[in-house]
């Protein structure tokens, strides 16, 4: 008989590794994670105190260990280590949610180069490392969750987001062969698909559109999520943090390669 959703040790003894979990959405699903017994290792940017308080708080809010590796996420020489480092504290990985990311607008002919190749490595590439470099421990144990945070953006287009919506749509497309090559075995790969979440990530777009249109930022948010996004609400973290739950769960064993979007719609339309 399979254990319910709700255990709260579903994930005691068990170690999860968020990239990009010093804000926004990693943040929030680390933390969701953490709360259902994983020890987490932290990665991102950020000051490094703050940082340091964040995830000593987190692991005694849940009892839980937690670690932090710097690793950036363009560099595969620093994603090496940060795996190495998961493994010698924890002896491997058994959660790995590929979450960095960043964003650039901008129309494809005005497009600075160096933008495009740092989403591609950062939104897409890195997924590819850790993924490599975690399998074989997964496949060990026979158990392992995969969950790459693509967007609405890798199942739909928009303007002025090239780089962004083909990292995205890249990370669905990996996410399919993942759950394929591994379909046979207890570890399985997912997408998570977002539509707007208010983090710093899309704050910035918020900015730049008050700024243009000389909007306030309450006009700015509401003129974005009624662009595309049919609810008119944001999606949040804790949200995005149940659903990873629910992906490590044993009643989600048979899911598999899927891009499953938490969007108020948007790729409805
Ligand atoms: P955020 O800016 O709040 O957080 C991004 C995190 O990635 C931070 O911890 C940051 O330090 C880290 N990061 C950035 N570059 C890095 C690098 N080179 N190496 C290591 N860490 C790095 O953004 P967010 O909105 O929480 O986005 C998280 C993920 O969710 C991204 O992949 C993003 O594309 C995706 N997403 C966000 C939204 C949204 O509306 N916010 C929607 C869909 C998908």
């Amino acid at each position: 008989m399979k254990s319910s959703l709700s255990s709260a040790t579903l994930l005691s003894g068990k170690t999860a590794l968020v990239t990009g979990s010093t804000s926004g959405i990693g943040l929030g699903i680390a933390r969701a994670l953490a709360e259902q017994g994983a020890n987490i290792v932290f990665n991102g940017f950020g000051d490094a105190q703050q940082i340091e308080k964040l995830y000593t708080d987190i692991g005694q809010e849940f009892g839980v260990q937690t670690a932090y590796h710097n690793a950036d996420m363009s560099k595969p020489a620093e994603i090496e280590a940060m795996m190495a480092f998961a493994g010698e504290k924890f002896g491997g990985v058994d959660v790995l949610v590929n979450n960095a990311g960043i964003q650039h607008v901008a129309n494809v002919e005005d497009f600075p180069p160096e933008k495009w190749d740092a989403i591609i490595a950062i939104n897409l590439s890195s997924a590819f490392h850790t993924t490599r470099l975690a399998l074989p421990h997964m496949k060990r144990k026979n158990w392992g969750r995969i969950i790459n945070l693509a967007s609405v953006h890798g199942l739909v287009g928009s303007a002025a987001k090239s780089a962004y919506v083909a990292a995205k749509h890249g990370l669905v497309g990996f996410t399919k062969v993942t759950a394929l090559e591994n379909a046979q075995t207890g570890v399985t790969c997912n997408a998570i698909c977002p539509g707007w979440v208010l983090t710093p990530l899309v704050q910035k777009q918020v900015d730049d559109r008050a700024a243009r249109e000389g909007v306030s930022n309450e006009q700015a948010k509401k003129a974005l999520l009624m662009e595309k996004q049919p609810s008119g609400e944001f999606v949040t973290p804790e949200e995005l943090g149940a659903l990873a739950v629910f992906f490590c769960s044993p009643v989600a064993d048979q899911v598999r390669g899927v891009a499953w979007n938490m969007d108020g719609g948007w790729a409805a339309q």
